[in-house]
């Protein structure tokens, strides 16, 4: 069977590592029939708008998208068209698997940490009003004194619907797998509303899955128990934001975001993209490492029902980083050791090791 896959190289290192990891792929024996679509801000120049309806008719077709980094601007110009592909499909579900592959440099021995972070919704539902608009004064005099009259105004919406959906995910996800523990992390002390219906939906989902441990822990404190006991913790749901700090947080302990995949579900759709960035600095350089988006395309062939390929292809890119010698630059100990390889030159160790 072939299948076709809408593929987004996006930008800064994103097309480098699209072709390095799409030769990976391919090298699996499975048949790609791919849809390439750009977006991002070189095709906002030439169509009036960095996400063309082509790219989202592509996805809704296809059903599956692997994409790269692509740069938001800082604040000012376009929002950011990762969390537009997001809200635009409904991929409510951020799951970001951060394992620790034998070889790579690291504090701890063990970190197999299941991130799932809601997509949707929180602070990043991009409802903002600027300083000194008409509507920013609304709310400022709603505020009743609490908010000083010369303040920008970002809204938090948490919704019952949208805590459910993701804290099924979540429990879902960890039956499925085997793991026995779900952790909720929030703010409910200081955020009553918000986050206190984050953990009070989280907590009745729980009680549909009993075979699996559920606790919460507040966002702060388990920033510190992650980076002194990461083999503490299994699988954690938090609601976007918090859910994208902690991604980069674990993603440092298991060797960078070089080595950190993601996937974003939804209904019938999901679209495979690694934690990581553009990277602007090493655009064009054959420096960054392909692992994370190669592991994304590991989760797609999981999708799909691949599930051999997808073993194979871990188990090669395994194989490559306990041998250590076609590595990346950020994978050794000292980043300017002269044996570190290149993007593609790293995607030919995995290839080899799959040939093999
Ligand atoms: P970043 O992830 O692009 O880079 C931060 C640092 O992490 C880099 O300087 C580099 O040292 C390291 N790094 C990242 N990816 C690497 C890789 N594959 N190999 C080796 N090292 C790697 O984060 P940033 O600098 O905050 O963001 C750059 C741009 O990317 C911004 O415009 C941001 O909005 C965007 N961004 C996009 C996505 C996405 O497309 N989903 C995600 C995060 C950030």
């Amino acid at each position: 069977m072939t299948h076709r896959i809408t593929a987004i190289p996006g930008d800064g290192i994103g097309p480098e590592l699209m072709d390095a990891a799409m030769r990976v792929w391919e090298a699996t024996g499975v048949r790609f029939d791919w849809d390439v679509q750009t977006a991002g801000a070189a095709v906002a120049e030439t169509e009036g708008t960095p996400l063309p309806q082509r790219v989202l008719d592509s996805i809704r077709r296809n059903k599956i998208a692997i994409k790269g980094p692509i740069t938001t601007p800082i604040g000012t110009g376009f929002r950011s068209v990762n969390v537009a592909l997001r809200k635009e499909l409904d991929l409510y579900a951020c799951l970001r698997p951060c394992h620790l592959y034998p070889g790579v440099q690291s504090h701890f021995d063990t970190v197999d940490i299941i991130v799932v972070r809601e997509n949707t919704e929180d602070l990043y539902a991009g409802v903002e009003f600027d300083l000194n608009t008409p509507d920013a004064q609304k709310i400022i005099e709603m505020g009743g004194g609490k908010i000083r009259s010369d303040a920008a105004i970002s809204i938090k919406p948490i919704s019952r619907s949208g805590t459910e959906r993701i804290a099924r995910f979540a429990f879902e996800y960890a039956r499925s797998t085997g793991r026995k523990r779900v952790t909720a992390v929030a703010k409910a002390n200081i955020m009553k509303f918000t986050d206190g219906l984050f953990y009070r939906v989280c907590g009745e989902v729980a009680s549909e899955y009993p075979g699996i441990t559920y606790d919460e822990v507040l966002v702060d404190a388990i920033c510190m128990q992650l980076v002194q006991h990461p083999e503490k913790f299994d699988v954690l749901i938090l609601p976007n934001l918090y859910g994208d700090i902690i991604s980069d947080l674990c993603a440092g302990l298991i060797g960078g975001l070089g080595m950190a995949p993601g996937a974003n579900i939804g209904n019938g759709v999901a679209l495979f993209e690694p934690t990581h960035g553009s990277a602007p600095r090493y655009a064009g350089q054959n420096k960054a490492n392909p692992t994370a988006l190669i592991l994304s395309g590991m989760l797609m062939l999981r999708h799909i029902g691949e599930t051999e390929a997808a073993d194979r292809l871990e188990q090669a890119i395994a194989g490559v980083i306990a041998d250590g010698t076609s590595v990346t630059y950020d994978m050794k100990t000292d980043r300017s050791d002269p044996s570190a390889v290149g993007t593609s030159q790293m995607a030919d160790a995995i290839i080899a090791r799959l040939r093999a």
